[in-house]
């Protein structure tokens, strides 16, 4: 049976307690038995040393050295007996970055050695000059050579007086013994390092340096799944008009009365429209906002000043994010031609056909984007999911982060009590413009101040904690048809849901989500939703 002598140098312990773990896992090539043996002390080449005389000592056939900082898989000895040849090394990298791989194939003149660089198609056996000996196999005649001309196979300090260079100076002499060194590139090994890691903001984006203590150092952006939370008004949405939307509500006055309107234009409430200076003030907010600006109601063009309001938004915000939410044009259609991008706008005619003459005459190149020519369904904005006794509160949470409104559509200025208002979400803002003759109810809006769209998280952790409870849209009903008779709501909304229009209507009271029947895909594509074929308890 040949022999192996496992040879392990160090200082002191191993530097990481894996190490051990992973020699124990090393596999004994075929027709060989391995013995193991250590050595401790302040100077690896005498450990080196001691351990190449107990090899030559005990008749090895092979001395195979590994480096307590690194980490063998299980088949490298196996590999590397195989090729049965004088001397190989697996393939480790340095420790300090940018990582070197310890591989040299040309010896300079003063005996130092030129670094390889290597390249895509490298790979397998590669004859080389020098390499580490962290994981170094060598056959027990190399030394047997080298000790005919010299004293110690290991020195240090031979190429440079103050350094170690034990590994070098080993393998030239190897060389002058005329031996051929390989390195197996097929045999990677780990080098265990430790490295400092920094938080560290690069051209105001968040990354992560490595320092090493090498030359260099390395960053990347930092990046980590994030914890499912609600999107905030300056993370941008993959799917909406130009990734994001900031309605700015004028007026909450609407012809129309739809049942489970999301803004609560069914319901009496105060006739609610900002003033022109109200409104430069919010324009003037989101000046820099990337996204759409929408100009947004009820029906926005019935507001008293419409056409300064256009025009007030034409000096602030170029034509591209200019939007316009309106199921009329209310006799404004050339203003709204000279206003408004088509393209960015939601125009939603409500089966009215005498409003689409109105497009069709005054802002005809808005057609292309004119909808609900049949029925829309709205999905129950006035059940607040904290009412539904048959969900966890888990679940609601699950809900509410997985809400659609959020996900793809819009923040939110409007008016509370008479102030200007912002929100994370526009039914967050619809909320509490409903609720606001309850004296008791929190002002959750933020001041409409330059940039607030802006801000960060927390700022906006007490709309959320307050109106996401209270909202609907996260259960996902099967609502009604935008002509339908029934509109639901649930405790929390009951107070203020008093009907502008109560013909013919049946307001359900509900405290249960199976009581909205069949769930809604995306609640957002209420046009789509209106050809639904739904099932459920109505
Ligand atoms: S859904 Fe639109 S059109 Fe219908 S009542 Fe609400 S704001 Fe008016
Ligand atoms: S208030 Fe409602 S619609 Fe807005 S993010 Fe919260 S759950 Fe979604």
């Amino acid at each position: 049976m040949k022999r192996i002598l496992v040879a392990i140098p160090t200082q002191e312990m191993a530097r990481a307690a894996a190490f051990y773990d992973w020699v124990g896992l090393i596999k004994v090539p075929e027709g060989y038995e391995l013995l193991h043996t250590r050595a401790h002390g302040q100077s690896p080449a005498r450990n080196r040393n001691i351990m190449i005389q107990q090899g030559i000592d005990l008749n090895c056939d092979y001395v195979f050295f590994i480096d307590d900082d690194c980490l063998i898989p299980p088949d490298t000895l196996v590999k590397l007996v195989n090729h049965n040849v004088d001397i190989v090394s697996g393939l480790y990298c340095m420790r300090n970055y940018p990582h070197k791989p310890i591989v040299f194939d040309e010896a300079l003149d003063d005996g130092t050695c030129r670094w390889t660089q290597l390249s895509g198609p490298d790979e397998g056996l590669k004859e080389i000059v020098a390499t580490g000996m962290g994981c170094l196999l060598v056959k027990i005649d190399v030394f047997k050579k080298i000790q005919e001309k010299h004293k110690y196979w290991v020195t240090l300090g031979e190429l440079e007086a103050d350094h170690w260079c034990d590994d070098l100076s080993f393998f030239k002499r190897v060389r002058e013994a005329g031996f051929q060194i390989l390195i197996d590139l097929n045999c990677p090994v780990g080098h265990i390092a430790k490295l400092a890691i920094w938080p560290n903001k690069i051209d105001g984006v968040w990354h992560i340096t490595y320092d090493t203590d090498g030359p260099q150092r390395h960053s990347f952006p930092l990046q980590y799944e994030q914890q499912a939370r609600l999107r905030i008004p300056s993370e941008k949405r993959d799917t909406t008009y130009l990734n994001g939307v900031m309605q700015i509500q004028i007026t909450n006055i609407c012809d129309l009365s739809c049942p489970n309107c999301s803004q609560g234009c069914n319901l009496k409430t105060h006739p609610h429209s900002m003033t022109l200076e109200q409104f430069e003030q919010a324009v003037i907010s989101v000046k820099d906002y990337y996204g759409v600006i929408g100009v947004y109601g009820g029906n926005p063009t019935l507001h008293h000043q419409f056409p300064q309001i256009c025009e007030i938004l034409r000096k602030h915000i170029d034509y591209e994010r200019r939007g316009l939410f309106a199921n009329g044009l209310s006799g404004h259609g050339k203003v709204c031609a000279e206003t408004f991008n088509p393209k960015y706008s939601n125009l939603n005619i409500h089966g009215e056909m005498n409003v689409y003459e109105e497009f069709k005459r005054d802002w005809p190149e808005a057609l292309f984007n004119v909808k609900g020519f049949d029925h829309s369904r709205h999905t129950p904005s006035w059940v607040a999911i904290k009412d539904m006794e048959d969900m966890t509160q888990n679940e609601r949470i699950k809900a509410i982060l997985d809400c659609d409104i959020n996900r793809y559509w819009s923040a939110f200025i409007g008016l509370y009590r008479g102030e200007l208002r912002a929100w994370f979400c526009e039914i967050a803002g619809a909320q509490a413009r409903l609720h606001e003759d309850d004296t008791d109810y929190p002002d959750t809006g933020l001041p409409v101040e330059p940039g607030w769209w802006k801000l960060p998280y927390d700022s906006f952790h007490n709309q959320m904690v307050k109106h996401c409870f209270e909202c609907g849209i996260p259960l996902r009903g099967q609502g009604e048809l935008d002509n339908g008779p029934i509109e639901y709501v649930s405790a929390t909304h009951l107070p203020i849901y008093k009907l502008k229009r109560a013909d013919g209507k049946m307001i359900k009271v509900v405290n249960r989500r199976s009581q909205l029947g069949a769930k809604l895909g995306r609640v957002t594509d209420y046009i789509e939703n209106g050809y639904l074929e739904l099932v459920g308890s109505k």
